[in-house]
């Protein structure tokens, strides 16, 4: 699951998970859409036809859609991709208490796995009665650390069985030599969603900053601090994690991956953090030999090589604890739950009601049984005939890409051939892996829900450690097939459409040509063009950080792409709030690559070339609406002022508004004038792909 979370460029932004390293994706709630269509199709009557596509084309395309579908109180934004999770998870939960009804099903079967799980999550009075036992142990064990060989054996096992403090550890190929297998570790060990919360001067950060210490206290308060000592903890933890947060980087910053590829042997290590056990921490997690090590950070490793024993242990003890308090919290009672949601989706995010508790225990055993949710789901609920019909799809969408690359004006012939060539190494993985994963050593228990997600967790990094110095498999997959969402992994040159995003209104087997290629079409070419944009461009054919380019391509690329950062950074929702234009940059990339690919795809369909109007929409006008319509969003303001600092994609309304305007076909297809607000000139458009 980790290695998602880091290394893929996903379609829509996958939320922090309340438990340690792993992330969710952002889920959704069951009221009805009131203009939502009853069957697949365009959304004509979500359109606001008042305001004029060619003044602000994302309120002409769905204005009134967004009028009359507010954020429901236990959502954080509404969204076409809100509305199919929550469908989604509607049916992950009827798969899932169809397992649990299968009384007799052996300890050992996926039905009893995923059906015991639920129950025991959804055990709201066993849950209530324990408070916090189920992780007493866990406390206990932290409580009776005695030195610093102690504090890295305790390091490992949170790791492996709570949250990862410090860093994360995760096992991903090599970008050098992508066909092995290596170890790899990446700056963490903070509760704030973003470093810069704990560094920043602005109002908000400084708000964020006093209203976490507060919540920190009243975490400690409930395992038992008296008020005095909950404070002085907090401000300890406050203190530690300012530390860690000054030394990691700028999302920005981490957009480099040569910067990232730091291979380094345990004796290197010694040599620039002398005072970290790193033999004793892998020795715990059963790992004798991890060989070279990818340290994403070394700045950051070496602040925490420092601060080993310049922090009391006392202090770290404190740390621990509370990194134990915020990942587990959303496995115990009321009390933890409810101070967890106050603080990570109220206050942080605007959120007015927590969700539901079926809605949360669907979501943590999607996280944590993952695939062997996704094995039942698929079975349930994937028709075999979309595979086929979307993989015609891809394929239409990699021709027309190798079109476009033939075509470009400013890309040298050599540098061409090798694009080419690394376009078709592409590899597909649709609908759900071809090779389940092996899933007999998960153990699922009636004991605690928290003992089940403690060992969960322990399952997932203990199945990659495994492959740590292996030969990398390239049927794995590092999505489950019930998300909603899509992805490019760079160091394995393959995207990932899941069985999940392989519906309305992102694809529909029954729907014209322009409405699939507006939407999956563009999602197909948005996660192809990943692997050319600002980082992925630096990958080759078979994923390894190796320069193709020419350096006088590489420099038109370069100024280019310095174009649409600054298209980017004008976008404003709020005063004083602006998109990041540098930290958004692939995304933005991949959206005008994957809208100009599946257009041109589109031109080749009957449907366009016949021109047919259907709901009074030429071909190229619906390509374009069901863009929009894929991206219509509510969002809440503190949730989108969060996702401004955190979330690599531009708010939804960018995301149509941003990429329209660089597309002549657009122009045309809603004779959009010189002048008029949705309007580029030529000299101001950036075209890459
Ligand atoms: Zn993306």
């Amino acid at each position: 699951m980790l290695r998602t979370s880091l290394l893929v460029v996903i379609l829509m932004i996958w939320m922090l998970a309340p438990i340690g390293c792993m992330r969710q994706v952002t889920p959704a709630s069951p009221a009805a859409p009131v203009s939502e269509p009853t069957k697949p199709g365009f959304d004509v009557a979500g359109m606001d036809t008042n305001v004029s596509a060619a003044d602000d084309f994302y309120h002409y395309a769905v204005g009134t859609w967004i009028k009359e579908n507010p954020v429901p109180d236990d959502q954080k934004r509404w969204s076409a991709f809100n509305i199919l999770r929550e469908q989604t998870r509607e049916n992950v939960k009827t798969t899932i208490l169809k397992a649990a009804d299968i009384t007799d099903a052996p300890k050992d079967s996926i039905p009893y796995k995923v059906g015991t799980f639920y129950q025991v999550g959804m055990d709201e009075e066993k849950i209530q009665a324990d408070g916090f036992t189920p992780i007493k142990g866990e406390l206990s064990r932290i409580e009776a650390i005695q030195d610093l060989a102690g504090f890295h054996r305790e390091l490992a096992h949170m790791t492996l069985h709570t949250s990862a403090p410090l860093f994360y550890l995760y096992v991903a190929p090599d970008e050098k030599n992508a066909t092995m297998n290596i170890a790899a570790v990446y700056q963490g060990g903070i509760g704030l969603p973003d470093r810069d919360y704990y560094v920043e001067e602005d109002d908000r950060s400084k708000e964020i900053r006093t209203a976490y210490v507060a919540h920190v206290a009243r975490m400690m308060e409930l395992i038992g601090s008296d008020q005095k000592t909950a404070q002085k903890e907090a401000e300890t933890v406050m203190a530690i994690e300012t530390r860690l947060a000054a030394a990691s980087n700028t999302r920005v910053e981490n957009r480099n991956p040569k910067a990232r590829y730091n291979k380094m042997t345990i004796e290197d290590l010694k040599a620039r953090t002398p005072d970290f056990d790193w033999q004793a921490f892998f020795a715990e997690l059963g790992v004798t030999d991890p060989g070279g090590i990818n340290i994403n950070q070394p700045r950051f490793i070496e602040e925490i090589g420092k601060m080993v024993k310049e922090v009391s242990l006392a202090g770290w003890k404190t740390y621990l604890k509370w990194t134990v308090l915020r990942s587990m919290a959303p496995t115990l009672s009321d009390a933890f739950v409810n101070e967890h949601f106050a603080f990570n989706d109220k206050f942080m995010n605007g959120q007015a009601e927590i969700k539901p508790r079926w809605k949360r225990v669907v979501d943590m055993t999607n996280r944590s049984l993952g695939e062997a949710v996704g094995q039942l789901y698929v079975a349930d609920y994937f028709p075999p005939e979309a595979k086929d019909r979307a993989m015609e799809i891809v394929a239409n969408l990699l021709i027309a890409m190798g079109e476009r690359i033939d075509a470009l004006d400013w890309m040298s012939n050599a540098t061409k051939a090798k694009a080419k060539e690394k376009l078709s190494a592409i590899d597909v993985k649709m609908g759900y892996p071809d090779k389940w994963k092996d899933l007999t050593e998960l153990e699922v228990k009636e004991d605690s829900y928290a003992a089940n997600v403690m060992r969960a967790n322990h399952f997932d990094l203990m199945d990659d450690l495994k492959d740590v110095n292996k030969p990398v498999d390239k049927a794995e997959w590092y999505m489950t097939p019930q998300t909603v969402n899509a992805g490019y992994s760079p160091s394995r040159n393959d995207m990932t459409f899941p069985a999940g995003i392989l519906q309305f209104p992102f694809f529909d087997k029954d729907v014209d040509d322009a409405i699939n290629y507006g939407a999956m079409g563009a999602v197909i070419g948005h996660e192809i063009t990943h692997g050319f944009d600002d980082q992925g461009r630096q990958y080759d054919k078979d994923g390894n950080l190796e320069d193709w380019w020419t350096p006088e391509d590489e420099a038109k690329f370069k100024e280019k792409t310095k174009a649409l950062v600054a298209q980017y950074n004008a976008y404003a929702p709020f005063e004083g709030f602006h998109v990041n234009g540098e930290m958004t940059l692939g995304e933005n990339i991949a959206d005008l690559g994957g809208l100009l690919v599946a257009y041109q795809a589109l031109t080749k369909t009957e449907q366009f070339k016949t021109g047919t109007a259907i709901d009074g929409f030429t071909p190229s006008q619906r390509f374009f609406l069901s863009w929009a319509q894929v991206w219509k969003t509510n969002i809440r303001d503190d949730a989108l002022k969060t996702m401004i600092k955190i979330d690599v994609h531009s708010p939804a309304r960018y995301r149509v508004r941003g990429p329209l305007a660089n597309i002549n076909a657009f122009f045309e297809a809603f004779e959009i004038k010189p002048g008029d607000p949705m309007h580029k000139k030529e000299e101001e458009v950036v075209r890459i792909w």
